[in-house]
């Protein structure tokens, strides 16, 4: 995911991923309950996909024992990725540098 994304982009990431957790629920591989905290979001030109983090690693763990790192970074760049743990961890980041001195 870009390091520069603008507040727009980074609201419309966030309503995007939280829109397929509340169709999707749980997790398609694991069955838990999706948390949009958690979910990571992946669109290819073709289809689109959710899952947990746990399962979205353990996915990305198994492709590169099977194909090789190189190649998972090559399909990886084919695809939109959305991760809510950086969207909500950058979320975090902004309103705690936005906090002025001395506050709780
Ligand atoms: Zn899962």
């Amino acid at each position: 995911m870009s390091e520069t994304l603008s507040d727009l982009e980074l609201h419309i990431r966030k309503q995007l991923l939280r829109y397929a957790v509340s169709q999707a629920i749980f997790c398609p591989t694991c069955g838990g309950i999706l948390d949009v905290r958690r979910a990571i979001l992946t669109e290819g030109s073709a289809r689109t996909g959710i899952a947990c983090a746990s399962c979205w690693e353990s996915l990305l763990e198994r492709m590169r024992e099977r194909f090789g790192a190189d190649r998972v970074t090559d399909v990886l760049t084919e695809l939109s990725v959305t991760d809510g743990r950086e969207l909500y961890r950058r979320a975090r980041n902004r309103s705690l540098a936005e906090k002025p001195e001395g506050a709780c």
